[in-house]
């Protein structure tokens, strides 16, 4: 584990989250259940913004990239944390204006974004549009003239740098759906593109190089080839950026493969990539330019855990030993989409020592629904309480209603208090929009 004052072992040997024991929640809320712990995404949210505060003299913003999780508590923590979020869809767009996030602090990404979400985002005076797009620029343009505004944009710039945790490749030409690349000189030509339209003000260039990465060359890299870039078409073009988009990706601790951070090694990360940023823009002799990063998985990763009940044991001798949960890939699908790794504990149990490895499948009827596969764990007996650690990103949001199970709810516990932030569904909500045609009534 990696624990920390708000998530450890407490004295009745239980795990304990957010000053509250595990097994106490469990009790009032069953289970399976989301638990997010409020302080652990507060520190984060202030290292991130401190840093850049303290090493970049407060020029720049941190976005909470709310793909990871997003709900209208967590935008509310945003806003109170005076942070940014980005969005990638009209949904996410919707229930940040809905919290009543300050529109000019979104900044609204995604590859293939709809001519009705532009229009949205335009209507809601959307502080930022990352343009992925030559399509996406002309609607733009088109209903900013209509509605006589101007809209600030990023360009989605590919550099050709790509980051996988612990090693990064550097490639001339990458095979991706998002941005434009410098390699080909469609990034050039975009800029010039985008400098013929009179609605749209470009202010510089984004870049997001891959998540769950350690390795800090990646992000240098990722800065020099950007700031190369910015040079190039301030030189050939007369545009100067003032803005440095350098997306999110910091990794988190899932297993004991991955390092163990502390809040403050955070703040030695993006110190890294500032003094970079820095060390070049003075080698380029221009300005630093505003930094915006966009962390989402280390902002909630951690913060999270889900809470299971254990069910039906099945052991196959020499082969493989099956603990099955009350959940599975409709709270967490992450195992089944690319085998992601996970640590378990018994709640109820935190102190005893594991004495198996095993592997924790859901109630799916799907064999691949896994929600982890070979965990340590002591031997759990059914009504045991198993939590899965790191479960606060890429969970939730990724949930789904698959063979009509209900999506769990979560709590924000803080301070040995806890509430709901996404209550219960009910079977009711299962059938809220089907439809029976006349002639099947
Ligand atoms: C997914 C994403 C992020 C956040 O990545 P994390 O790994 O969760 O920090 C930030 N920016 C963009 C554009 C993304 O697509």
């Amino acid at each position: 584990m990696n624990t920390r004052e708000t998530l450890k072992v407490n004295a009745q040997g239980h795990l304990e989250i957010g000053g509250i024991d595990t097994v106490t929640l469990v009790e009032k809320f069953g289970t399976p259940l989301y638990v997010l712990d409020e302080k652990y995404i507060r520190d984060m949210c202030a290292v991130y913004r401190d840093t850049i505060e303290r090493e970049y003299d407060g020029n720049g913003i941190v976005l909470y990239a709310s793909k990871a999780l997003s709900c209208l508590a967590i935008y509310k923590i945003a806003k109170s944390e005076k942070i940014g979020v980005d969005v990638v869809s009209g949904g996410e767009l919707y229930t940040a204006l809905k919290a009543g996030f300050p529109a000019e602090k979104i900044y609204f990404h995604g590859n293939n974004k709809l001519a009705s979400e532009i229009e949205y985002a335009i209507d809601n005076k959307i502080g930022t549009i990352v343009v992925d797009a030559r399509a996406e620029m002309d609607l733009i343009d088109k209903f900013c003239a209509e509605k006589g505004v101007m809209q600030s944009i990023l360009l989605r710039i590919n550099p050709g740098v790509e980051a996988h945790t612990h090693h990064y490749i550097q490639t001339a030409k990458t095979d991706s759906k998002f941005g434009f690349s410098v390699a080909d000189g469609t990034a050039k030509s975009i800029v010039e593109y985008a400098l013929t339209k009179k609605n749209i003000v470009l202010k510089g260039f984004h870049c997001h190089i891959g998540s769950q990465i350690f390795e800090k060359q990646s992000f240098k890299l990722a800065v020099d080839k950007m700031m190369a870039f910015a040079v190039e078409v301030r030189d050939q073009l007369g545009f100067e950026a003032t803005v440095l988009n350098l997306g999110g990706g910091y990794g988190i601790w899932y297993t004991d493969e991955d390092a163990k951070l502390t809040c403050s090694d955070y703040a030695i990360y993006l110190k890294t990539i500032i003094d970079e940023l820095k060390r070049k823009a003075n080698e380029y002799k221009i300005p630093n330019p505003y930094l915006v990063i966009e962390p989402g998985r280390s902002i909630v990763g951690e913060a999270g855990i889900t809470l299971y009940t254990v069910g039906t044991i099945k052991d196959i001798p020499g082969i493989k030993k099956y603990v099955a949960v009350d959940g599975g890939m409709f709270d967490n699908p992450r195992y089944a989409l690319y085998q992601a790794k996970y640590t378990a504990v018994l709640a109820n149990r935190a102190l005893e020592a594991p004495t198996e490895t095993v592997s924790v499948a859901g109630k799916c009827c799907e064999s691949g629904d896994i929600v982890c596969a070979d965990v340590a764990l002591p031997a759990a007996k059914t009504g045991d309480i198993l939590a899965v650690l790191s479960t606060g990103a890429y969970n939730y949001s990724m949930a789904s209603n698959y063979n009509r199970n209900l999506i769990p709810p979560m709590v924000l516990v803080k301070d040995g208090q806890a509430n709901y932030i996404v209550k219960p569904q009910t079977f009711e909500d299962l059938v809220r929009n089907d439809v029976i045609p006349d002639y099947l009534k």
